[in-house]
């Protein structure tokens, strides 16, 4: 226990330096603004004050005026310091009695936050927008639009939680758009998982939509695969745009296939959705379902090879708790659950239990991960009580079991029936960050929150990638034990 305690110190300290960074990036690209109100002060200050003292000094105009006429001085030096006193008594009585007034007024010239939650979540995101893990806008244009875009209008307003309008009011700088295609019914897809051949020309569908979506509106997305293009992005005031796959089975049970959906911009895989695959064990939804694997299967170790290879993050929402486990410990890269909760908050499978939180980290048998909160009533709380402060509530449990630089946002907007009271949509996200700076969170850790944790563990996956090619590891070639279609090659 003593051995945790000091090296969760010693890793918040240094995640401390990790998020104030993040931060300072984020200022970087508003620094005009914040230099431009600072040298109003250093500059106008001065000047006022060294023109009110020319004004008395001795020797000048009316210092002349004074030696002729010492009464009329002493007079109007009475009512100089009268004007001064009065001055002074009404700046200490708006300081004593107004200060939140004035602070929220003249926030961004004193360089502090507003008092006012929303007014400082918002100023907040203006700096360090949200990066959302998991947002299912695809699915709702394949099923209510058939995937034609010519027949989607993004700018107005769209039937679930994502449109152009509402994504800028809730200050979203990049988010995953989720390219889903759901578990064949178990009949149809058959125990070795080779029936539903129709899964990877599905994913390649919701893959060419999302893409012909984010090119519909060059001024408000910016396609990205990187790091880098997402700082690119929000530089220029774009939302980034991701893609992510949210299952393994999305795969056809091929390794071949993740370095194709690379390929074409993918940059996380869900191990599994609610369904077992030929890679790992799902954790089902509610209930929970029988282990098939034990975990991950040895193909899916070998996908996870070629995902740290291709840095491709493995995400570990929706998967088993004995999947999660093992794959903590397998990756050589930083992994994401892209919408999960905490399971001590919600009792349901889909949430992250604490034992497995506290393998997240940079100590000894830990990995560097990013929990991206989900937003779903039913994984946030009993019916009913799904709210702002109920989903906080998992934000501040889970960072109080691994720290605040290993939380993040992964609403699940689009993917679910409804939401918390106060979360409605995607304009709704600087309510939770007012609440959480209502509980005392600083603006380098809300930064950390909305984006800049993810950004740490994206990085972490890109140097694990680049470190692996450049040592020239080979790809994996393994194939799936159950097919029959393809000749085995001993080597
Ligand atoms: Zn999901």
């Amino acid at each position: 226990m003593a051995r945790s305690r000091s090296s969760s110190r010693s890793s918040d300290s240094s995640s401390d330096a990790g998020s104030k960074r993040q931060w300072l990036f984020t200022r970087f690209v508003h620094s005009r603004i914040w230099h431009s109100s600072s040298k109003v002060d250093h500059k106008t200050a001065p000047n006022e004050t060294s023109a009110l003292l020319d004004a008395h000094r001795p020797g000048g105009e009316e210092g002349g005026q004074l030696k002729a006429a010492p009464e009329a001085n002493s007079k109007t030096r009475g009512i100089i310091w009268g004007a001064l006193t009065l001055i002074f008594i009404v700046g200490l009585v708006l300081l004593l009695f107004f200060q939140h007034l004035l602070v929220d007024s003249f926030y961004s010239w004193l360089g502090v936050l507003p008092r006012d939650p929303v007014l400082a979540a918002l100023v907040i995101l203006d700096k360090a927008p949200v990066i959302d893990g998991h947002i299912d806008l695809p699915i709702i244009t394949r099923f209510k639009y058939a995937n034609n875009a010519s027949a989607i209008d993004l700018a107005s307003p769209m039937p679930g939680h994502v449109d152009i309008p509402r994504l800028r009011e809730g200050k979203v700088g990049g988010f995953f758009w989720s390219v889903y295609v759901a578990c064949a019914d178990p009949d149809e897809e058959g125990e070795d998982f080779i029936n539903a051949t129709w899964s990877v020309r599905d994913t390649l569908e919701q893959i060419d939509i999302s893409r012909l979506l984010i090119e519909k509106y060059p001024d408000t997305f910016q396609f990205a695969v990187s790091t880098k293009d997402i700082k690119s992005a929000i530089t220029h005031g774009k939302i980034a745009s991701l893609l992510g796959i949210e299952g393994g089975h999305q795969l056809g049970n091929s390794i071949g296939a993740i370095r194709q959906y690379h390929a074409l911009g993918v940059r996380y895989v869900t191990l599994t959705h609610t369904c077992h695959n030929a890679f790992a064990d799902s954790c089902g939804f509610f209930d929970g379902i029988t282990p098939l694997h034990g975990g991950l299967s040895s193909l899916g170790r070998s996908l996870i090879d070629e995902m740290n290879r291709l840095g491709v993050l493995v995400d570990l929402s929706h998967t088993s708790d004995e999947t999660a486990k093992q794959a903590l410990k397998y990756s050589k890269a930083p992994v994401i659950w892209s919408h999960s909760s905490a399971r001590a908050i919600h009792n349901v499978p889909r949430n992250v239990p604490d034992d497995i939180l506290r393998l997240v980290g940079t100590g000894e048998g830990q990995q560097d991960a990013v929990v991206m909160v989900n937003f779903a009533p039913f994984f946030v709380a009993k019916p009913g009580n799904a709210t702002v402060e109920a989903v906080a509530d998992h934000v501040e449990h889970i960072a109080s079991v691994t720290g605040k630089q290993y939380v993040g946002i992964g609403s699940d907007y689009d993917g679910i029936p409804d939401t918390p009271v106060g979360l409605e949509d995607v304009s709704k996200y600087p309510a939770l960050i007012a609440e959480l700076y209502k509980r005392g969170w600083n603006k380098y850790e809300l930064a950390g929150l909305t984006g800049g944790n993810f950004l740490r563990v994206f990085e972490g996956a890109e140097k694990v990638a680049k470190a692996l090619q450049a040592a020239g590891t080979v790809p994996q070639y393994d194939l799936y034990e159950k097919r029959k279609d393809i000749p085995r090659i001993e080597l």
